[in-house]
């Protein structure tokens, strides 16, 4: 059940829901403390997939750490790599792929997600999902680079053919302080 007003790392996962069948092959392109890929290591079963990108060894070690302790690590590739860089390494078509974008919670914040690689990460996925495939994103337009990432991706968003994708933007219209906020992208039947 999809609920439009659960924060924007729940509404991703029930849009998921409906999307992602076991033995699927799934990319989590922001790995981070590994919540999402744990997610979807469940969601794929012991027959899928699940390629993680992250630029930062602590967040593999501790996504790694994760999935280990739920016995989920042997569905799980883990990449210590850019996402702009992901066509070379996943096997294509996959049922989604995954941004949670910005910077490792609990880190020192000086890593963050930038918009020329993000674009990229996302032009390579759009190629790669599959026909009824969905792509998320989410944005944090709290902070300076987070704002004008936001921007730059709502852009290109909004110029994908329609006849090819379908795209959404799910955000708090008086929550002060700019919150985070969902984008999706459906690649059309
Ligand atoms: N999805 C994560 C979770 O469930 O815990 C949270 C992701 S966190 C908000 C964003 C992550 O993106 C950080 O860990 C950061 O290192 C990573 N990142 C930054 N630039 C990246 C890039 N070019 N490719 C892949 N990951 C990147």
């Amino acid at each position: 059940q999809i609920n439009p007003f659960n924060k924007p790392t729940e509404i991703d996962k029930q849009l998921l829901d409906g999307v992602i069948s076991q033995g699927d092959r799934v990319v989590d392109a922001t790995c981070g403390n590994g919540h999402d890929t744990e997610y979807l290591a469940n969601r794929v079963g012991d027959q899928g997939l699940v390629y993680a990108f992250d630029i930062q060894k602590q967040a593999l070690e501790t996504t790694w750490k994760r999935l280990q302790q739920e016995g989920l690590h042997e569905r799980v590739r883990l990449l210590n790599k850019g996402h702009e860089k992901l066509i070379e390494d996943v096997e294509g078509p996959v049922s989604c792929v995954m941004f949670n974008l910005g910077y490792l919670p609990g880190s020192d914040k000086k890593v963050v997600t930038e918009p020329q690689n993000t674009i990229r990460a996302i032009e390579g996925a759009l190629s790669l999902l599959k026909a009824g495939g969905l792509l998320t994103i989410v944005l944090y337009p709290g902070h300076e680079t987070g704002m004008i990432e936001s921007q730059v991706v709502q852009d290109y968003l909004m110029r994908l053919d329609q006849t090819k994708f379908h795209t959404k933007k799910i955000i708090s219209l008086n929550f002060k302080n700019n919150p985070p906020y969902l984008m999706a992208v459906l690649k059309n039947k």
